[in-house]
């Protein structure tokens, strides 16, 4: 009996993690505590990095008591690290409560040192060059599991090394958009640990009229777009969501977005042999950086083979080397911002695209 009441309140446990400022003050105002209460609890879970109640000094004993029976921090576990021999590169793979398996990547460079976190459990997408469309999609990450990616892979790193994070993990983040855009209010609240808004970047496949809404939002993030062909039928071949969503649509909405958040958009490009490699490619692409304030990120296609792919996915080859490094320098010589991102943690599946777990346990 005794066992079952206990079980009882652990469902109904209210998660804290993952409510923003605002929430937390209105919530503890709701249970009857004073309104600072929530900003104290706000410091410690995401400024600290606490995970337990009893060792948030400047709560009273009575409270934390109360919070420990009603209330819960924590919504996902480590499961395992693997790191790159070749790069440095940390895979981490998280458990959330209900056994899902999500991944997040610390890549570290030079001068910086980034955190790619998901924000799906797979993704709806299937976009037909990427291991996390390839394994279907599950359901969205809470705003707690986003921010707990960074809280765990920093606790496990070094804290304070991560410089910079990119939500282009596991899934689309504008098609969690309410959670996605929470997590950012958290990041932007000067009492959260380390990490800017500048030096955050929230990529997509092109979802229009969410990106719209976040450019409303005043947020200001940095977005990327997974551009990958500008033209309409090559890239909905490649991506699906094109036939939705076309080019000219998203090019509009990254327009509007740009000249609100007055940031630069990034452009993803993943090169492909013979596919968006080609001198109608490169002039085509020149044409739109010509138009708006952008750079762009050439990125090599990453063999998704671990995936068993069929069809279309199969056929995709990477560009050669070469003809990445000529299109590169010929984007340069156009006067465009370049930047190559070259394989990172292939040697453990952590390279873009390559993220993916099967669902073994669900
Ligand atoms: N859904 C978001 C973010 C996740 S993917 C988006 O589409 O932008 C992050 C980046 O990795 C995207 O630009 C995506 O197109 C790219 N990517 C996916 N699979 C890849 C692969 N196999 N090789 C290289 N890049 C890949």
């Amino acid at each position: 009996m005794i066992t079952q009441i206990t079980e009882q309140e652990k469902i109904s446990k209210t998660v804290l993690k993952g409510l923003t400022l605002k929430e937390l003050k209105e919530f503890f105002e709701a249970a009857g505590e004073k309104r600072y209460r929530g900003e104290q609890v706000f410091e410690w879970m995401y400024g600290h990095l606490i995970d337990n109640f009893d060792q948030m000094e400047n709560i009273p004993k009575y409270l934390r008591k109360k919070l420990n029976s009603f209330c819960e921090l924590i919504t996902l576990k480590l499961h395992s690290v693997e790191e790159s021999k070749i790069t440095g590169t940390r895979k981490y793979i998280f458990e959330t409560k209900d056994n899902f398996k999500i991944e997040s990547v610390i890549i570290p460079e030079a001068k910086r040192t980034t955190l790619c976190i998901s924000t799906q459990v797979g993704c709806p997408l299937d976009c037909k060059f990427c291991a996390t469309g390839l394994m279907g999609y599950k359901r969205n990450l809470t705003t707690g599991e986003i921010f707990d990616q960074f809280l765990l892979a920093s606790k496990d790193y070094k804290l304070s090394q991560i410089t910079n994070i990119v939500y282009m993990g596991m899934g689309e983040p504008l098609l969690n958009f309410n959670n996605t855009l929470k997590s950012l209010k958290i990041f932007s609240e000067e009492k959260t640990r380390g990490i800017s808004l500048k030096k955050i970047t929230v990529s997509t496949a092109g979802i229009p009229h969410k990106i719209i809404e976040l450019a409303d939002s005043q947020i200001g993030v940095k977005i990327a777009f997974s551009l990958h062909s500008l033209f309409d039928e090559t890239r909905s071949k490649i991506m699906p969501i094109n036939k939705k969503y076309n080019l000219s649509s998203n090019l509009e909405a990254i327009r509007y977005y740009v000249n609100k958040t007055k940031t630069r958009v990034t452009f993803e490009y993943v090169m492909f042999n013979d596919l968006n490699d080609r001198e109608d490619d490169f002039h085509a692409l020149v044409k739109l950086c010509k138009s708006l304030p952008c750079k762009v990120n050439v990125i090599p296609f990453n063999s998704i083979a671990h995936m068993f792919p069929t069809g279309i996915s199969k056929e995709l080859k990477p560009s050669p080397k070469q003809r990445i490094e000529e299109f590169v320098q010929k984007l340069r010589d156009k006067g465009i911002t370049v930047t190559v991102r070259f394989t990172q943690g292939d040697d453990i599946a952590a390279a873009c695209g390559q993220l993916a777990y099967k669902f073994e346990n669900n």
